[in-house]
């Protein structure tokens, strides 16, 4: 148990889908509006049903259930309510600045376009730092412009994340089914990124392994992994008797390790979706602290804040709970992070500042 309050601790989130941080009482509002049919009537065994479908074990059936937060979200009312509430939870939860991964490209069926949802989204994101602010808090967000692996949309969905860059989208990323779809398949598009000097997160090292890791870092450029959480299968620990431990990096992870890539673990959503079975079921197993203790830039997420029932602070507690971690190490966590966002240099130095003076006064007000 953390002897501190991690919930007051300034956070910053990276990894974390819009279309899986939906409230479920919005859901049900949207549904019934449209006349969208969920598995459940009312928010609480709504949340239930969620976490229960995300807990499956594989990450096919994890993103089934995405097809109910999508379907609410195909108006421009409804992207706008979403992304507001959005941040207004992230705030609620501490975090300082959050990037928002969605694909735009999945939210084309109630007649809007590309640009338009992107709007939307972005209408829904400045309402919600403006409540924030007018509350006496504060909030900055970011958009990571999702393109889907399975799709062929990549080049698209790029120069959609370059043409609003002036208006809140800092980077883009890939996602949906991980192995069978390689960064490379895009490359078109990340050839195009690379041209125009946009920031790239891809998922990479969830479903699929050092391969695509690699793939995303060749193909993709990437600047940091999503999860990227396999980078551990490139890495041999071997105890030598009476000796430390003796640590032999692969080619992948030596890179990884060299160039300070971060990563964005997300420790719930690892254990959902089976990313860490290589290691074993429980978060003791996650390879987290190794990675940690190794020197690897980690970074803390929540991935679907609704399918793994969780936020950033409910992911930091597992993680206390589980490695013994202390407001040092989770100061850290957030300094890698903000360090890592997509934002202009400046910006970041200025992320870094709030966290510093944030967790002095509660290290101030815990002593
Ligand atoms: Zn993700």
């Amino acid at each position: 148990m953390a002897t501190f309050n991690i919930r007051q601790l300034p956070k910053i989130s990276l990894h974390d889908h819009l279309d899986g941080g939906l409230r479920p009482q919005t859901i049900i509002d949207l549904a019934a509006e449209i006349g969208h049919a969920l598995p459940a009537d009312n928010a609480a065994d709504l949340a239930e049903w969620f976490y229960e479908a995300a807990n499956s074990g594989s990450l096919p059936r994890y993103l089934e259930t995405f097809d109910h937060t999508i379907a609410v979200m195909q108006t421009r009312e409804g992207l706008q309510r979403i992304a507001r509430e959005f941040v207004l939870d992230l705030a609620n939860d501490g975090v300082i600045y959050g990037e928002v991964r969605w694909a735009p490209e999945q939210h084309l069926k109630g007649g809007l376009t590309l640009d338009e949802v992107v709007e939307a989204v972005q209408d829904g994101l400045e309402e919600g730092v403006e409540r924030v602010a007018q509350q006496g808090g504060f909030i900055a967000t970011g958009q990571l412009v999702t393109a889907m692996r399975h799709n062929d949309r990549g080049l698209e969905i790029a120069e959609l994340a370059v043409r609003h860059r002036e208006n809140g989208v800092v980077g883009f990323d890939i996602a949906g089914a991980e192995a069978g779809f390689p960064p490379s398949r895009h490359k078109l598009a990340f050839d195009y990124l690379a041209s125009e000097m946009m920031p790239v997160t891809v998922h990479a090292g969830e479903a699929d392994g050092i391969d695509s890791i690699k793939d995303a870092i060749v193909s993709g450029r990437a600047l940091r992994l999503g999860h990227g959480v396999r980078i551990a299968e490139d890495i041999l620990l071997t105890a030598e008797e009476g000796d430390a431990d003796f640590v032999v990096l692969g080619p992948v992870a030596r890179w990884v390790f060299d160039r300070e890539i971060p990563l964005e673990l997300s420790p719930s959503s690892n254990l959902q979706t089976g990313a860490i079975q290589a290691w074993g079921e429980s978060m003791a197993d996650h390879p987290f602290d190794i990675l940690y203790q190794l020197g690897f830039k980690v970074t803390v997420n929540t991935d679907n804040r609704l399918m793994s029932r969780t936020s950033l602070t409910r992911e930091l507690e597992l993680l206390v709970d589980t490695f013994e971690y202390g407001i040092g190490d989770l100061e850290q966590f957030q300094m890698n992070a903000a360090s890592a966002s997509f934002l202009d240099r400046e910006e970041r130095d200025e992320l870094m500042e709030m966290i510093a003076e944030g967790f002095k006064r509660v290290r101030k007000a815990n002593r």
